[in-house]
């Protein structure tokens, strides 16, 4: 009987959105006829090209991103996003050049570390000088603490003023019952979870009080191989100009090699395999080093505004104009690196001249629509997303629409450019109802969501959707590790290869041979999912077990 009844409702269902899909493709094709690999391909060229420096804020190439993307927004069409009149969102930033040294005492001897081969450092504090000298050296394991996991690295050690030697990544649990695998209950098993990424480690190290923290790299937990960390990290970064110049911040953060800390652990009688081994238990304690850090971090600072870049599509319901959806994608790069031999430009294309050009093809199809849909639309092509999601986190805490009333935020960055693909990858998968609306969409393009192809890497923390997530707004980023139709199924993705070669590097450029179809079914389905929800009779919502549902519910009763 049960079964009948669930039966019969799976046909209804099926029916009627079966209908509502092919009703709906057809009033949404004009629109979605608009989106195509020239028109896509057209503003990546722009915004890759040599004349744009690579993007990097506060540079000729933010001058020409900012006027090339709100010249676009402006003659498809769209309002000004700011409401003060303009294209533009103010974010105050700091670019800090830092030239590091660092040297560990053990037992008299000096063990001085090669800048940028052997570790990077630098300091979001807005100080000329960060001089550490003498400062005990201790071992965290993974530098966690997780109530919800009874974890706690730290137990009752003081490590004020001291510099925190520690493991990226999730502490990788082992099931009690195969311990060939990871616990699903511990971190999300594979998957990263936020106590596995870098920022995290630099902000428990700050609460703590402590003077430095040291993450020894290694590629498969940080997502990323050492080459990465030194491009993203030797060159300008950028913090936001807080008003309390960020002294809250460790006053200084490292990343070291392996080698290179394994060398240094040897020095003191340790191994660092044996303890990543204790590292991996509720039961581990700090392990005091007989090691001491100095530590000098000379520092050249700039303050500018940098800009997010924001149009907005009136609403056609009075009643519903003033609830959002929000488009975003960034625009910022790495920028240019003058010592670079051969080519010194970083255009990236896919990463993120392509997300872009997304968002500007997505605002002219919106626009194309009639009617225009009940709900507003707010298109943002966000700075300094490559230096810590800052110009997302600046939108966050100084939202110019009431972040209640923003119902969701779809996030492009990188697209698929190897051609169609049997799939779309979901890198929220799980998190919302955003999830349902976008595998609707996929079916009615024939194709399948899938769920993260690679939970491991953290992706979901390293995009400007966390910033809206963190705050509350339910969100959807898909990603680009899908199965191509001209690859066997099993087949490497296209998009681990691209992590590999291209990634952060001055060879992420527009290429000949590059398909753009696939990009197109992509961005189509993400304009659909975007119309569902300016449209539709239900705002998206945090799904149960989200870590992000509690924020929602506390913004929403508030
Ligand atoms: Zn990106």
């Amino acid at each position: 009987m049960k079964i009948a009844r669930l039966f019969v409702g799976i046909l209804f269902i099926a029916a009627t959105s079966l209908y509502a899909v092919d009703e709906l493709a057809l009033r949404l094709e004009p629109a979605l006829e608009t989106i195509t690999p020239d028109g896509l391909l057209a503003h990546i060229k722009v915004l890759a090209s040599d004349e744009f420096e690579g993007r990097a804020p506060g540079t000729k190439g933010e001058e020409l991103s900012v006027k090339y993307i709100s010249d676009q927004f402006k003659q498809i069409g769209l309002k000004p996003g700011n409401p003060d009149g303009t294209y533009t969102q103010e974010v105050p930033l700091a670019g800090i050049k830092s030239e590091p040294r660092m040297s560990f005492t053990v037992s008299d001897k000096a063990i001085d570390l090669k800048y940028p081969n052997d570790f990077v450092a630098s300091s979001a504090r807005l100080q000329p000088e960060i001089n550490i000298h003498n400062s005990d050296v201790v071992f965290v394991g993974y530098g966690v603490v997780a109530p919800e996991y009874g974890w706690d690295d730290f137990k009752d050690v003081d490590v004020r003023g001291k510099t925190l030697l520690m493991l990226i990544g999730d502490p990788p649990v082992p099931d009690p019952k195969d311990p060939s695998k990871l616990d699903e209950k511990m971190f999300k098993g594979n998957a990263m979870t936020y106590y596995g990424r870098w920022t995290y480690k630099y902000e428990i190290a700050a609460k703590r009080g402590a003077a430095a923290a040291i993450i020894i790299h290694e590629t498969g937990p940080a997502g990323y191989p050492w080459q990465v960390v030194r491009s993203s990290w030797s060159k300008e970064n950028f913090e936001l100009d807080q008003p309390d110049k960020n002294m809250s911040a460790v006053e200084a953060r490292s990343w070291i090699t392996l080698d290179a800390a394994k060398k240094m652990l040897a020095d003191c009688g340790q191994d660092l395999d044996a303890l990543k081994k204790v590292a991996i238990s509720k039961s581990f304690r700090p392990v005091a080093l007989n090691a001491k850090s100095n530590i000098g971090i000379k520092q050249s600072l700039r303050s500018f505004k940098s800009h997010n870049i924001i149009g907005k599509l009136e609403g056609n319901d009075p009643k519903l104009r003033d609830e959002y959806v929000i488009y975003t994608a960034h625009w910022d790069h790495l920028g240019r690196r003058p010592e670079l031999q051969g080519d010194q430009i970083f255009n990236g294309a896919i990463d993120n001249a392509s997300g872009c050009a997304a968002v500007m093809q997505l605002a002219a199809a919106f626009k194309k629509l009639n009617p225009l849909p009940k709900r507003s639309l707010l298109f943002m092509c966000t700075t300094a997303e490559e230096a810590g999601l800052l110009g997302a986190k600046w939108y966050a805490e100084h939202p110019l629409y009431p972040l209640e009333k923003t119902l969701a935020d779809i996030n492009i960055d990188t697209l698929n450019v190897w051609g169609k693909a049997r799939d779309i990858e979901d890198i929220s998968f799980g998190l919302s109802t955003l999830d349902d609306m976008l595998a609707a969409a996929a079916k009615g393009q024939g194709r399948t969501a899938i769920a993260n192809t690679r939970p491991q890497k953290g992706h979901i923390y390293r995009a400007d959707s966390f910033e809206f997530s963190k705050v509350g707004v339910p969100s959807l980023y898909t990603g680009k590790g899908q199965h191509l139709l001209s690859r066997p199924e099993n087949a490497p993705l296209a998009a681990d290869e691209y992590d590999s070669k291209d990634y952060h590097q001055a060879t992420d450029e527009v290429h000949s041979d590059w398909d753009l179809s696939g990009a197109v079914q992509d961005v189509q389905l993400l304009f659909e999912v975007g119309y569902q929800v300016a449209n539709g009779d239900k705002s998206p919502e945090w799904k149960a077990g989200s870590e992000f549902k509690a924020k929602r519910d506390a913004v929403l009763t508030k």
